[in-house]
């Protein structure tokens, strides 16, 4: 196994940890202070990734017949294991992510959750059993795996998302070849460290490192990949939709947000900003379910905006490794020039800035990706700024006349993952809860945020209209076998079963 501290690492497949084949690398560093070379890890081609795929096949039905009681227990001691490694995971999170220590703890600590509860759901039932309208059959399904599953995840949550996808797909029976983002290989070498000493089988899990659109396709367009779950971004996520549905698989797709706070005249005005800000810039905004417009009564627009902006000025900006930091550097130079490109179109639309505005560049920030936390007023709703996925510590704050205005904006995006709405009518709460076009609905409260017990996901342009987590991830890692089981044909029935005229009889033994 290859040492956490080492400065190359290597891939793991079919239980061994091996190079890429040609030898190429990718460099991981520290976005909040590039100079920090964390290691290197394989530039893996798609011959690596054939071999992944083979090894998750040829260790397919050894896993599938294992007792999901066992499954879950491998679970069990992954859980207890990262638990113990709290620290070092999260300080490696830091380190090639840049969120705060404090949110990668709380990352890791969701991360145990989540290995919990699907160890949990190794002991739940795995089908149901059905009436059937032969009173000698017993009709029943099963859940069965899918075979194989791809896991292409992003490197905004680069523990809670793998596992969110993995731990299910392990525990319904499914081996798995595992594709992180290129900029968080260390965790997700952690993670499949902790797995593998949890007691996995060779093959059951395989770590493939690798630049998306090199390794990807090997994954994606690979028949015997019966499954793939993906995380990530719009444009990716159609690509790889079609890539696995044209050959016949089965897509997940977990896509990008453009998450509204609605602030209705009643609405407790230092909650809603409260929460506004922490929705909009804790981990520099870099969450699908972060919140990146405020939608206003205009009763309450002047006084909402100012405590927002004093809020948001008094952010500390930093390392996130110190922890007074509590906006965190961008995760890379190009993510950084994308939200820097937001910031030039603001000031040419002349929108009106209440806070930040530029990029962070003094030496006190040794070249590491920073931006100030951000927050314009007057946001015309149909600008691009309104309506396209940020992905950094910007919020912009748009005008509404009253309730009706304020869903219809609230829904006049193309995306639909999560939104909220602050009032102190809980009538209002409850038709917000109706009228919004979201996944995930809140209301008092932030836009961001999952619990690992209930299903995950978004509406429209969000999603491929699948949920992951909670019960939902068993819809996509299973399949269903429907088994009609009779008794054998002798002796014979004494007389006709009473239903013999149903049609579903009929043609069963006009079969036979
Ligand atoms: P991305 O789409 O660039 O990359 C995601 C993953 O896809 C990476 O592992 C990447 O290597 C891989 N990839 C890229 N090209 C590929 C290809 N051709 N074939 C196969 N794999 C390929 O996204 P990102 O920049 O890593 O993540 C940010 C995006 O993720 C944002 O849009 C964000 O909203 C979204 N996101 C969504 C959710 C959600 O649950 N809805 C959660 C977190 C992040």
């Amino acid at each position: 196994m290859v040492a956490t501290d080492a400065r190359t690492y290597q891939n793991y497949i079919g239980g061994e940890w091996a190079d890429g084949r040609d030898g190429g690398t990718i460099e991981n560093r520290n976005p909040a202070n590039p100079a920090d070379l964390i290691g290197l890890w394989p530039r893996s081609t798609p011959a690596d990734m054939a071999e992944a795929v083979d090894a998750a096949v040829g260790a397919a039905p050894g896993w599938a017949n294992t007792s999901a009681l066992q499954r879950g227990a491998v679970l069990l001691r992954a859980a207890a294991l990262l638990e113990a490694r709290t620290e070092e995971v999260a300080a490696a999170m830091t380190r090639e992510e840049g969120k705060t220590l404090r949110e990668a703890r709380g990352e890791t600590t969701r991360g145990v959750a989540i290995l919990r509860y699907y160890a949990g759901e190794g002991a739940q039932p795995v089908g149901e059993v059905y009436p059937s309208a032969n009173t000698r059959t017993m009709l029943y399904t099963l859940h069965v795996p899918l075979g194989v599953v791809g896991v292409i995840t992003p490197w905004n949550f680069p523990v809670a998302i793998p596992l969110w996808k993995i731990a299910p797909a392990l525990v319904y029976g499914n081996t798995v070849v595992f594709k992180p983002a290129e900029l968080t290989p260390l965790t997700a070498t952690l993670l499949t460290q902790i797995l593998e000493e949890a007691g996995l089988p060779k093959g059951a899990l395989n770590l493939v490192v690798g630049l998306g659109h090199e390794v990807g396709p090997a994954l994606t367009g690979d028949e015997r990949v019966t499954g793939v779950s993906f995380t990530g971004s719009n444009r990716v996520g159609r690509e790889i939709g079609r890539a696995v549905t044209d050959r016949g698989g089965k897509a997940q797709l977990e896509l990008g947000g453009k998450n509204p706070v609605v602030v209705l005249a009643d609405a407790d005005l230092d909650q809603a900003a409260a929460l506004t800000v922490q929705g909009a810039m804790m981990s520099a905004g870099q969450k699908c379910t972060a919140t990146s417009r405020a939608i206003v009564e205009r009763a309450v627009l002047e006084p909402f905006a100012r405590k927002v902006a004093e809020r948001v000025r008094a952010l500390v900006v930093g390392d996130g490794m110190d922890e007074r930091t509590q906006v965190s550097p961008l995760v890379s130079a190009a993510q950084r020039d994308k939200v820097v490109e937001y910031l030039d179109l603001a000031r040419q639309e002349g929108v009106e800035t209440l806070a930040g505005g530029e990029a962070l560049e003094g030496p006190e920030y040794r070249g590491g990706y920073f931006v100030q936390p951000t927050v314009y007023a007057n946001v015309r709703p149909e600008s691009r700024l309104a309506q396209e996925e940020i992905f950094g510590p910007v919020v912009g704050i748009i005008p509404a006349r009253d309730y009706d205005e304020a869903v219809t904006l609230a829904n006049g995006v193309r995306f639909g993952l999560s939104a909220s709405v602050f009032t102190r009518d809980i009538a209002k709460g409850l038709r917000f809860t109706r009228d919004i076009q979201a996944g995930i609905v809140h209301v008092n409260g932030e836009t961001a945020g999952a619990e690992p017990q209930v299903p995950f996901g978004g509406m429209k342009g969000s999603s491929s209209y699948s949920r992951e987590q909670g019960k939902a991830a068993e819809h996509f890692f299973t399949q269903i076998k429907t088994v009609y089981l009779d008794e054998p044909a002798t002796p014979a029935p004494a007389a006709p079963f009473p239903v013999a005229t149903d049609p579903t009889t009929m043609e069963r033994e006009a079969s036979e």
